[in-house]
């Protein structure tokens, strides 16, 4: 069974778990559609604007190639106009008559060769022996410059290796690129730092005659070959075959992102490489707005939607928190066992709850839109009902809501309480009323049942024959009493005090604090705990009763402390306890007994030879004394002599007596005189008597014949009731000139038939109370402090053994008796 528990919750778990999953990850949906149109959005945004930029790049790329291709091309239509303008200068002085004057043409063509072509330094016209005949410009600083030894060596050692190359070919010729460091004074002038020589040969009439040499300038080449409007928009540089850059347009090296493009110069002997580089690209403003934008745009929609996130979580969560309200809402009311319904302000149903239709037995369906009087009231209150419920209606419903009786549609009866209070809409105004309806037929039957179980309980406890009595600790009144209590004690707390022993007192636990846990903290904790109650045994002085009371400490109704007692009356059993301890003494006693008649018994034969003895010695001297006829003897000796042998005598047959006395055990019937046993008890209890100045009076009819009995036992008997006689008279104060007197009859008892033996004892002594009179006979009955309340037990024995009675009555009183006294009557059959 729990197994199968286990399961169905771990499924149950499981399908909550994945439906709130479910849940969870469709609350998450709708962000989907947006962040993927985001997403896509840049994708598209990104690739158009890569797009863009590649096809920039490319445009400029290709725009590249085109300036440095139109760069070259114009640099080598430069050179090929140089190489013109100078062969014309060549044919003009080859035609010129005088070759030791400049003619006219050579220095105009010359001097405009250098004007229109800033980028050749220097032109030189050499004879066959590479003397200089002229040199244009006459530019001091040049002069100065290309005159100086170590580059002059150079100049001069390359141009005599051109101009070789020259004259051999015939043919202008390009020399090597020459660097020089510049001088010091030089510094800022670049132009020379790398210069060419160019020779063309002068030939006049198929031999070469002189030539005419040009040095050009690498920078000056840059700066004036290249047309001028690329040199804004791109950086020129030349670079020789190693990829060294030689010199540059601009200083300033291109950057990583700038495009670059090398085209060939194959002018010099060493190609040159013209190097054309982009420089970095202007802020491509619109691109840049553009990204700037798309990020700005995407940052803006992702920021807002985060912030649409933020909102629908947050309406999410209220949302859950509102479905889990009316989810506990509607479980509540279908839940619930109160019966609700609304009502308009003219009291028509506009809302049951299910507790209400299983309430009525009618549906929903049919409930809605019921006007009072409803069918569900029980037929005989509808007058009283309607007039109730129009009270309510007015807001005047009692708080503690009013009874009715619902008949359900089937006919059953139930009984409920309802409460009307106003129903407020959103706005605050009244749109009707609600009512709730509690079925009280259980409660009332519950009720009505703790009546009858209460009625019982105090049936019983009232009933009940001991005293059970509560107070407060609190306040020490008495919270409950039964019926045994009120009767015995009175309605007052002072009996359970008593009983209880006054260990609360009730004015000390009436100034603590109940709520307060320390105010307790004094009492004692194991009477605090419900189980256990403590028990204890006392006696109440007046009444001199017995009570066990047992007591507990107990939470009253109210929830105050209280403590509950019971007490039992024990009186009864308290003195049969006693009386079982004092017998239980007396039969130690009366072992004693026995064990001392034993002494007695070997006493008396141990006494009876020396007594015996004195006796015949006595009785000897007599005889002696009187054989002497010793009148003075006689007179003075003789008698006392005689005194001493019957006291000797005497204490012989008491010796007898006792041992007689003592000895016997087993009954044995015998004729005998009565007036014997008489004689004999007399003289045992006489001693006795004597010693309390008690005389006994014996009288005794005439001619009483000889009965059939046990001697001894009658004698143990007459013994016994002559010493209560002694004991009941020895202590009663007697007048001058009386004395206390037993008197013992014997005689015929001719009103019953057959006729019997009386023997009866009489005293003076306070007599016998009535109650117990018929105790007397019990066994251990007595009323003595010593007495072990035996001997008229074993004396009725022993007369019932011979087929007689024994019963004592109180003497009617008589004058001058100092207690009225009280009879002992034995009747002893005559007959065997
Ligand atoms: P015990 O003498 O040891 O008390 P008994 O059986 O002889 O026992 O006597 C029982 C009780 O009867 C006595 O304790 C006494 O109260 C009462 N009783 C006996 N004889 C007399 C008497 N003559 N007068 C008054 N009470 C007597």
């Amino acid at each position: 069974m729990k197994k199968v528990i286990h399961q169905y919750l771990g499924q149950a778990i499981k399908k909550y778990r994945s439906k709130a999953l479910k849940q969870r990850a469709r609350s998450y949906t709708f962000l989907y559609t947006p962040i993927l149109a985001i997403v896509l959005f840049t994708c598209a945004m990104g690739l158009i604007l890569w797009t863009l930029n590649y096809q920039d790049k490319n445009q400029q790329q290709y725009t590249l190639y085109r300036e440095s291709a139109f760069a070259k091309q114009r640099i080598l239509l430069r050179f090929a106009a140089n190489e013109d303008a100078i062969l014309e200068l060549s044919r003009e002085i080859s035609n010129s008559a005088s070759k030791a004057q400049y003619p006219e043409s050579f220095l105009k063509l010359s001097t405009k060769l250098i004007q229109d072509s800033p980028e050749i330094l220097q032109l030189r016209w050499l004879d066959s022996r590479q003397n200089r005949i002229a040199t244009l410009p006459n530019n001091p600083s040049y002069s100065k410059w290309s005159d100086r030894t170590s580059i002059k060596s150079v100049l001069d050692t390359e141009l005599n290796v051109i101009f070789s190359e020259a004259a051999e070919s015939n043919k202008a010729t390009y020399g090597r690129m020459l660097g020089f460091h510049p001088a010091e004074n030089e510094t800022s002038n670049t132009d020379r730092q790398y210069v060419f020589w160019h020779v063309t040969p002068i030939i006049q009439n198929g031999a070469v005659t002189g030539g005419i040499a040009t040095l050009y300038s690498g920078k000056r080449i840059l700066q004036h070959m290249v047309p001028s409007e690329l040199n804004g928009l791109y950086r020129f540089a030349l670079v020789d075959s190693s990829g060294k850059e030689l010199v540059s347009s601009n200083p300033k090296r291109s950057s990583s992102r700038s495009l670059e493009h090398n085209v060939t110069l194959d002018k010099t002997p060493i190609p040159l490489t013209l190097h054309v580089s982009t420089y970095p690209p202007p802020t491509n403003l619109t691109y840049r707005t553009l990204l700037w934008l798309v990020i700005g745009l995407s940052s803006f929609v992702l920021w807002s939607l985060w912030s649409v996130w933020k909102q629908t979580s947050k309406r999410y969560s209220i949302q859950k928190d509102l479905q889990t309200e009316t989810n506990f809402r509607r479980a509540m009311e279908e839940s619930i066992t109160i019966g609700l319904r609304a009502h308009d302000m003219q009291g028509k149903i506009t809302y049951v709850n299910p507790a209400f239709c299983e309430m009525t037995g009618w549906t929903r369906h049919e409930l809605v839109g019921m006007s009072p009087p409803f069918p569900y009231w029980s037929s005989e209150l509808v007058p009283d009902l309607t007039q109730k419920m129009a009270v309510a209606l007015k807001g005047n419903s009692p708080k503690a809501g009013f009874e009715a009786i619902l008949q359900k549609k089937n006919g059953v009866k139930i009984n409920s309480r309802t409460f009307v209070s106003p129903l407020i809409d959103e706005k605050g105004e009244q749109s009707g009323w609600i009512s709730s309806i509690v079925d009280i037929t259980e409660p009332i039957k519950a009720r009505q049942e703790l009546a009858l179980a209460q009625e019982r309980f105090t049936t019983v406890l009232e009933s009940l024959d001991a005293a059970v009595s509560v107070i407060s600790l609190q306040s020490g009144e008495l919270l409950f009493a039964n019926k045994y209590y009120r009767e015995t004690f009175g309605n007052t707390t002072k009996a359970h005090l008593d009983l209880a022993g006054h260990e609360i007192n009730p004015e000390d636990v009436g100034a603590l604090d109940i709520d307060s846990v320390d105010g307790f903290a004094g009492l004692p904790a194991s009477a605090l705990t419900p189980t256990q109650s403590d028990f204890r045994e006392i006696q109440i002085n007046q009444t001199k009763l017995w009570y066990e009371v047992r007591r507990r400490y107990i939470s009253w109704v109210d929830g105050h402390l209280a403590q509950l007692m019971i007490a039992t009356d024990i009186t009864a059993r308290k003195k049969v306890e006693d009386q079982t301890r004092e017998q239980e003494e007396k039969l130690q006693f009366s072992s004693r007994l026995t064990t001392m008649g034993e002494m007695a018994s070997s006493l008396a034969h141990e006494l009876n030879q020396p007594l015996a003895a004195i006796s015949n010695y006595c009785t000897g001297i007599a005889n002696r004394l009187k054989s002497q006829q010793n009148i003075d003897i006689e007179k003075d000796i003789l008698p006392a002599i005689e005194k001493a042998t019957k006291q000797a005598h005497r204490a012989g047959t008491i010796i007898q007596r006792i041992r007689g006395f003592v000895k016997r055990s087993q009954p044995q019937s015998v004729l005998v005189n009565v007036a014997t046993i008489i004689e004999d008890s007399v003289g045992l209890a006489e001693i006795e008597a004597q010693r309390y100045g008690v005389q006994i009076s014996i009288s005794f009819a005439d001619n009483l014949p000889k009965v059939f009995l046990d001697p001894i036992l009658i004698q143990q008997v007459l013994v016994n009731l002559l010493k209560n006689a002694i004991d009941a008279i020895k202590n009663i104060p007697v007048k001058v000139n009386s004395s206390k007197l037993i008197k013992l009859g014997v005689d015929i008892d001719n009103s019953v038939s057959p006729a019997m033996l009386r023997i009866r004892v009489m005293d003076q002594g306070p007599g016998i109370p009535e109650d117990a009179l018929e105790r007397l006979y019990e066994p251990f009955f007595s009323t003595k402090h010593d007495g072990m309340g035996m001997g008229l037990n074993i004396c009725r024995s022993i007369i019932e053994s011979h087929h007689g009675r024994l019963w004592a009555e109180n003497n009617a009183p008589e004058k001058d008796q100092p207690g009225i006294g009280c009879t002992f009557t034995i009747l002893l059959p005559l007959d065997k």
